[in-house]
């Protein structure tokens, strides 16, 4: 496996990086996750964007411009024979001194990891998941904004060790105010009638690109799609839920914090949504 290190391809076990690097110390950088399907990337456009969107925002440049990552993208899926491959970027602050002052780093490291695909188990795309909410609070728009993806995901960490810890896949945050945020990698949509609900960026998510993809195809459906807050409570008596994201793609949720979300099945919605993402990913993109 070929791994793309600052301007070159370097072996997996020679890929290394320095301890001086902010991106380990501090977790000060940017990342992205891609997939590609049946040699499309999907989206990667808009994956581009929000990388070097989550960079200035930490006023961090990027010395590749988003053609000549695309180039380094292309190449490392090339060169590692792929045609359906998570590929993840990763744009750290650099080598500089142990204090926190980024502008002791001189160069940004840039990192694109291609592997081919760890899916997640068919069956449970076909029981749907268990999930709970936790303590852990997502922040809302404060000093580091939820839509900067950035290297630092202790938070996102710790709810997936309370997951972990209440035995189930996958858990959900709540801002500050208890409004539904999202889960520790993936964004919520909950469907009561023809209504599709997922909270809006503001109350502390990711503006997912799976998420922003499944409103596109739920209101070329017909649904009433709605960006609105809404509660635990809201979740717990919807007829359906479901998670998205680059990995997980579309998947059901049927329980949340003990409570069967309708019948306690994927649903008609879900399924349909899923289907109609299938089909557009390996044409909507970059080939
Ligand atoms: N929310 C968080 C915190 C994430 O890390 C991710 C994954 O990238 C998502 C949501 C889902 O976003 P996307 O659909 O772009 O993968």
């Amino acid at each position: 496996q070929w791994i793309y290190l600052n301007n070159e391809f370097v072996k997996k076990e020679d890929a290394k990086v320095s301890v001086y690097d902010h991106g380990f110390l501090y977790g000060d950088g940017v990342f992205e996750g891609i997939r590609m399907y049946d040699g499309n990337v999907f989206r990667l456009e808009h994956h581009l964007e929000r990388l070097y969107d989550s960079a200035h925002s930490i006023m961090l440049k990027i010395k590749q411009t988003k053609e000549e990552m695309t180039d380094i993208i292309v190449e490392t899926l090339k060169k590692n024979k792929l045609q359906d491959a998570y590929i993840r970027i990763v744009v750290s602050r650099g080598v500089g001194n142990l204090g926190l002052d980024p502008f002791t780093c001189k160069e940004p490291q840039v990192i694109v990891i291609a592997e081919s695909l760890a899916l997640f188990p068919k069956h449970l795309y076909e029981s749907g998941i268990d999930i709970v909410t936790v303590a852990s609070r997502r922040n809302r728009s404060d000093v580091l904004s939820p839509k900067v993806k950035s290297l630092n995901y202790l938070n996102n960490i710790l709810v997936k060790i309370e997951a972990n810890l209440a035995g189930v896949s996958e858990a959900l945050m709540l801002n500050d105010q208890g409004y539904v945020a999202e889960g520790s990698a993936d964004n919520i949509f909950i469907v009561k009638g023809n209504v599709i609900k997922t909270p809006p960026g503001y109350v502390g998510a990711l503006e997912g690109i799976t998420r922003n993809a499944i409103m596109e195809i739920a209101r070329k459906k017909g649904y009433d799609m709605r960006e609105e807050t809404f509660t635990r409570h809201d979740v717990y008596v919807a007829d359906e839920v479901f998670l998205t994201g680059t990995a997980a793609e579309v998947i059901a949720v049927v329980k949340v914090d003990g409570r069967v979300i309708g019948e306690g099945k994927p649903g008609k919605t879900t399924n349909e949504l899923l289907g109609a993402f299938r089909n557009i990913v390996t044409v909507d993109g970059v080939s």
